[in-house]
């Protein structure tokens, strides 16, 4: 269990590490809920760059401010509203991701194509509505779509992940690009025709995603996704 001024600085240093792998640019954000209350932290209206462990903002399922000077991000609804469906989900990441953009704009649902692919062998949905989320109820709407996944497509729009807590979310943000960056390049090299492409069986994906995901290969990926903006 990390401590609050542990979980801060993890926070912001997950924002700074999706601007840094450029999933997002001045827009975007990174939660992470707080033990296992109704309240999240969350930046302040800025971009994820800027991110401050010490400017964070206290939020809950309901969409209230508590704590924190500064606005909070007008998407806030997006975290809101998961977290209150989804009392297994300890950090949510909305990114912009060009990748992840691109592959929902082709109609393409994302294939378990390589090992870090693996994390999303159960399904990446996508919510074909487009513009900002900036209501309860369009917050309620991604969070069905989600439904008990950890990734989704925003059609135009970007990702938004969900997994236990927030250096697990941040590392997921990494790797749904890279895996639909891939994507985009293994179907560029077939001229689209997607039989070429032998994806991973369900079975093959099932053990990749139990390799990868296990404790210390995820530890080792946020330790080299962190030395990157750390430095
Ligand atoms: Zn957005």
């Amino acid at each position: 269990m990390v401590d609050a001024d542990e979980l801060r600085q993890d926070v912001a240093l997950a924002n700074r590490i999706a601007h840094q792998q450029g999933l997002v640019s001045a827009f975007g954000h990174i939660s992470a809920r707080l033990g296992d209350s109704d309240r999240f932290l969350i930046p302040t209206r800025s971009s994820p760059a800027l991110a401050d462990a010490r400017r964070l903002l206290v939020m809950d399922t309901d969409g209230s401010l508590l704590e924190g000077d500064g606005e909070p991000n007008t998407e806030f609804w997006i975290h809101a509203r998961i977290y209150a469906a989804r009392a297994d989900v300890g950090a949510v990441a909305h990114v912009h991701a060009p990748a992840c953009v691109t592959l929902g704009q082709i109609g393409q649902s994302l294939l378990v194509l390589h090992n870090a692919g693996a994390s999303f062998a159960d399904g990446v949905p996508l919510f074909a509505r487009v513009g900002l989320i900036r209501s309860r109820e369009l917050g309620d709407q991604v969070a069905a779509r989600l439904g008990q996944g950890r990734a989704m497509l925003l059609r135009g729009h970007g990702a938004n992940l969900a997994d236990r807590d927030v250096r697990s979310v941040a590392v997921l943000a990494c790797f749904l690009e890279e895996a639909a960056a891939l994507q985009l390049r293994a179907l560029a090299a077939v001229c689209g025709d997607t039989s070429r492409l032998t994806p991973y069986s369900a079975e093959e994906a099932a053990h990749v995603r139990g390799q990868n995901q296990a404790p210390r290969p995820m530890r080792r990926a946020w330790e080299y996704y962190s030395s990157l903006v750390q430095h």
